[in-house]
């Protein structure tokens, strides 16, 4: 066997045993992070190291280190796994390692794109000739939703901010929910608002925007506007009133951007799609592949109404470039801040094409039913009380005090059969459950509600 071919197939020996050992291995194992440096670290080597040693010494040296977030109970922040055939297709990436920027430099890539942003949008229900971009995840797809924003509503004010930047330019409003995204935030610092440029309007006790409120914000002055509201607040899973939400953007000419990083996967289902009227309504929309599709990090993607506006805002051309024209195959950098980078549709492309419409359906029925599970059982629970409608994947409970709820938290943490984060809500300490895992069985709910029942039966 060459050197290649051999350090491909312990790599693959060595993932399928780590996949393998999911099942069996603590969820979170406490790290000790000295023993991780010493492992590791130590200075450069001088001379070369051979392949097959360097991944072998790298897969023992690490696995101390290796949090279990692929594992059916893992349910901490909004993670997901990757589906094998998304999982292979990320392989083939690498092993392919397109320069995706322009279509020259990876024609395939470039069409898989065109093929897997067409099916989403066609899953979203979003209007046709939305234009998108695949981004690293919902945080740069934000970013690209919002410079897109940003370049719309100032040209409507005759301002070009590409050109002219921000100094001097009209002051842009931008109205968000009080239980908004943190990258919402981050974005706007990103694009040079500013923190400061936002209202905020009051959300209620589920998360959800208050439309009233949000009327009566946009009724307190005009100029360039952006909205931003959620499908799938990410403790609650909450949907803000999209309709009603973008009745009032449109009436006031505003930008309206959707964050939809795992709400808008309910569209793949006509249980929940009710959850998700007027989405279509929107300006933008981001989302991310990496969460509830199940495709290895780093996968998100930004939805725009109008191309001409997000092409504005992230074309760029140089003369060395072999640059598609207007109207030929896509050139990927025209669409995403990047400029080199990973050929990621390959893995989203995968991802769709294995479940099919009916697979990406059943996976959050069933992620959803699970934490309807999840809800109930725990309700039963000595002191714990529900805090959130369940009407996604998200689960949201606390018990007596914090005190206890920290202490409940903590015993099923050291238990390593699963993990999730703790919260606060409305100023109470809680705990909250994400089931956004394809490999995430009924069997995995229950070991995890044994573990809380341990947990609350010691106390
Ligand atoms: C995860 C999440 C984001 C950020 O997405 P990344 O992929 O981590 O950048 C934004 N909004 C919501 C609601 C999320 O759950």
């Amino acid at each position: 066997m060459s050197e290649l071919r051999e350090v491909l197939a312990l790599t693959s020996s060595l993932a399928g045993e780590f996949l393998e050992s999911l099942e069996e291995r603590p969820v979170l194992l406490d790290v000790d992070v000295e023993a991780l440096r010493k492992a590791l670290g130590g200075s450069l080597p001088d001379g070369p190291t051979a392949p097959s040693e360097v991944v072998a010494e790298l897969a023992r040296a690490a696995d101390p280190g290796i949090a279990g977030t692929p594992s059916g109970r893992w349910f901490g922040f909004v993670v997901g796994g990757s589906l094998p055939a998304a999982l292979a297709a990320d392989w083939l990436t690498s092993a392919w390692d397109q320069n995706a920027g322009l279509f020259r430099l990876a024609p395939a890539a470039s069409v898989v794109e065109e093929v897997a942003g067409e099916w989403m949008r066609d899953l979203f229900g979003l209007p046709p000739g939305v234009s998108f971009g695949f981004v690293t995840g919902c945080q740069m797809a934000h970013a690209t939703c919002l410079a897109a924003a940003r370049n719309h509503v100032l040209a409507a004010y005759d301002w070009d901010v590409e050109r002219e930047g921000l100094f001097g330019a009209p002051s842009v409003r931008v109205v968000a929910g009080a239980q908004r995204h943190v990258t919402i935030d981050r974005a706007l610092r990103l694009l040079g608002f500013g923190t400061a440029a936002m209202d905020i309007v009051p959300a209620d006790d589920q998360g959800r925007i208050v439309p009233s409120a949000l009327r009566s914000t946009l009724d307190a002055s005009d100029g360039p506007t952006i909205v931003c509201v959620q499908a799938g607040e990410v403790n609650t899973g909450a949907f803000d009133a999209l309709d009603e939400v973008a009745e009032a953007a449109e009436q006031h000419g505003a930008w309206l951007h959707v964050d939809g990083a795992f709400g808008l996967w309910a569209a793949a289902t006509p249980a929940l799609r009710p959850l998700l009227a007027g989405v279509e309504r929107a300006d933008s929309w981001a989302t991310d592949a990496h969460k509830w599709l199940n495709v290895p990090y780093d996968s998100g993607i930004a939805f725009c109404r109008h191309p001409h506006s997000h092409r504005a805002a992230m074309g760029t051309s140089a003369s060395y470039l072999v640059q598609s024209a207007e109207d030929g195959p896509r050139d990927q950098l025209d669409w995403n801040p990047e400029f080199s980078r990973r050929a990621r549709g390959f893995a989203v492309y995968a991802a769709l094409r294995s479940l099919g419409r009916r697979g990406i359906a059943e996976l959050v029925e069933r992620n959803c039913a699970q934490a309807r599970r999840f809800g109930e059982e725990l309700a039963r629970l000595p002191g714990c009380q529900v805090l959130n409608h369940v009407v996604l994947n998200q689960v949201l409970f606390r018990f007596r005090t914090d005190a206890e709820t920290d202490a409940v938290l903590a015993a099923v943490q050291a238990s390593g059969e699963a993990w999730m984060s703790g919260t606060s809500w409305q100023g109470r300490r809680a705990v909250r459950i994400s089931v956004s895992n394809w490999s995430t069985s009924d069997l995995d709910v229950e070991r995890t509600l044994h573990a809380f029942t341990a947990a609350t039966s010691d106390r």
